[in-house]
């Protein structure tokens, strides 16, 4: 059995989306104590055979979590597409990724996930993706993530200039607002001075540090993670404190390297349901 890593908080997270993740997938190959029952015989290397998250890894490439940018409205589909329809209302939503690398003064909208390199500049246009990951530099316009915007090291944003689900602040990034921040989740790589309501799930990694205001549902905090302010954690405690035995298979090896990689596991929030 692999080691466990990490905190378990962090396991408890990757575990609530495996686990959903999982129970939406069909059924498939996760055990093999009844080989009467069902042989399906993979092709030779089938690597999907394994436990905890490597089911959810499996099954997470064709699995996605849209948010409807017309509506707000939150669904899951199945496989790559480069469009979709919202099932609320209507909407064709692009879900194209693009990738920014130099000054931008277009309108940009997609349900996928948009990159502005550390060479980008948002110089008037405005980005509104799913998922936005920026490393550089937002002059002018404005960025709005449905799902999450991720603040890199040396991400440049005024404070009126984006509007967010979701934040994540990067390894070594530092940031500070004035403004309230509504999120639903929180993740801290980095630092972040704010006045935050959360209504999903903050979670404190190493090397991550919040000052503030705090007023969060769940609040998790990693070894090497410190916080310091007026924090208030309304949360059921079982939700945050549940660690299922099989959770330790949920992080074979090491952690994933998160900051380097973004997935949509962790993009995602805990529960889909219309904004
Ligand atoms: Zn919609």
């Amino acid at each position: 059995m692999a080691s466990r890593s990490k905190a378990k908080v962090v396991d408890t997270f990757a575990t609530l989306h495996a686990t959903r993740l999982h129970a939406r997938a069909p059924r498939y190959s996760t055990r093999t104590d009844t080989p009467e029952e069902k042989s399906e015989s993979k092709p030779s290397g089938a690597p999907e055979r394994k436990p905890g998250i490597q089911a959810g890894r499996t099954v997470m490439p064709t699995t996605y979590e849209i948010v409807c940018y017309s509506c707000g409205y939150g669904f899951v589909i199945r496989g790559r597409a480069k469009t979709t329809q919202c099932p609320k209302c209507g909407a064709r939503l692009g879900l194209t990724d693009e990738t920014i690398t130099g000054a931008y003064t277009e309108e940009l909208i997609t349900a996928g996930r948009v990159h502005l390199k550390p060479t980008a500049i948002l110089e008037g246009g405005k980005i509104t993706a799913n998922d936005v990951v920026l490393e550089g530099t937002v002059k002018s316009g404005f960025v709005h993530a449905y799902k999450t915007l991720e603040l890199a090291k040396r991400a440049k944003i005024p404070e009126d200039l984006f509007e967010a689900r979701s934040l994540r602040i990067g390894p070594g990034a530092k940031f500070a607002f004035n403004k309230k921040l509504n999120l639903r989740n929180l993740e801290l790589q980095g630092e972040l001075h704010a006045d935050v309501t959360a209504d999903g799930m903050v979670s404190i990694h190493a090397g991550g540090f919040f000052k503030g205001t705090l007023e969060a549902e769940h609040l998790s905090v990693e070894e090497g993670g410190g916080l310091r302010g007026d924090i208030s954690v309304r949360s059921a405690a079982t939700e945050t404190e549940t660690v299922k035995p099989e959770s330790g298979d949920a992080t074979p090896g090491e952690t994933p390297p998160k900051d380097k990689t973004p997935t949509s596991l962790q993009d995602a929030p805990p529960v889909i349901r219309p904004l």
